[in-house]
């Protein structure tokens, strides 16, 4: 539930000038209006599991779309279902979007890639809850290496500087190195990952999958001392968020996914911090830079 002016999930994803969302709780779209990324280049929405709290305000964020007279297509990944609930509500209200839907129905059992361009692939990871869940994984392709231009002959061609950019050296026509690879260039820039893990009971099948990630997003909605409403509800306790994330040896851990009992968070980050200690919660509006 809302509480304490926390809002139900949604995280906009910023990738190489790409933009994501992933879930959309109720209120999503005012959050969005308030923070001011450009929401209208979202092409791509993940939604987790249908629970209405990763996927309230969806409708509300559609229907202002189509008010903004929105003509690119848009791309909607989810649980068998939200088609269907979509489509009641069109019809109901007697509606036809200026933009088209494509719906693409995930399978929670399997790990799918699901969205792929030349900068990034989005593969699914199968989560253990009440009803058919899956997280999201981010994960940018190797990048060009860095063309050193205070080295650079003079007089190459588009192609051979391109090949520099893919590791190849310079060669003449008959195929004998003029110049390595490493004499004019820099190494890439780092391959950035994320991983979206809400909602989901202490689970370590998807441990190999995020292995060595920079950033997780760990559901922590409840407290050790609480446990036995995590086991009950298919959810996590901040410290089990935090054996994740030690055992999938990640860089940083946010946490979230907050229960409404809970008015202060400090002791959530404490309990995590214990095992864990590269350790954030995921606060309303904040926004968290992956370095490269
Ligand atoms: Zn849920």
């Amino acid at each position: 539930m809302p509480a304490y002016g926390r809002h139900p999930s949604s995280q906009y994803i910023e990738i190489q000038n790409r933009s994501f969302l992933v879930d959309c709780g109720e209120s999503t779209q005012m959050q969005l209006m308030r923070i001011q990324p450009n929401f209208h280049r979202i092409n791509h929405i993940f939604i987790s599991h249908l629970h209405g709290d990763h996927y309230l305000g969806l409708m509300g964020l559609l229907f202002t779309m189509h008010l903004h007279r929105r003509v690119n297509d848009l791309h909607i990944y989810s649980q068998k279902g939200l088609d269907e609930i979509i489509s009641t509500q069109l019809r109901y209200s007697r509606s036809v979007l200026h933009y088209r839907i494509f719906f693409h129905r995930l399978d929670h059992r399997i790990i799918e890639t699901i969205y792929e361009d030349d900068a990034l692939t989005v593969e699914t990871i199968p989560l253990s809850h009440k009803i058919p869940c899956t997280g999201f994984l981010f994960r940018e392709k190797l990048k060009p290496r860095r063309i050193d231009k205070e080295k650079l002959p003079q007089g190459l061609l588009l192609q051979q500087i391109a090949n520099l950019k893919l590791g190849e050296p310079i060669r003449d026509d008959e195929g004998n190195v003029l110049y390595s690879n490493e004499s004019l260039t820099y190494a890439p820039r780092k391959s950035r990952s994320y991983a979206y893990c809400s909602d989901t009971a202490f689970d370590q099948q998807f441990i190999d999958q995020i292995k060595g990630i920079d950033l997780l997003y760990h559901e922590a909605t409840f407290l050790e001392e609480d446990s036995s409403k995590a086991l009950e509800t298919k959810h996590s306790t901040a410290r089990q968020a935090a054996t994740i994330a030690k055992l999938a040896g990640v860089t940083t851990l946010l946490l979230g996914h907050f229960s409404a009992r809970y008015k202060d968070l400090a002791p959530i980050l404490e309990e995590a911090k214990a095992i864990f200690p590269n350790a954030k919660l995921a606060v309303e509006g904040e926004e968290f830079l992956i370095r490269d």
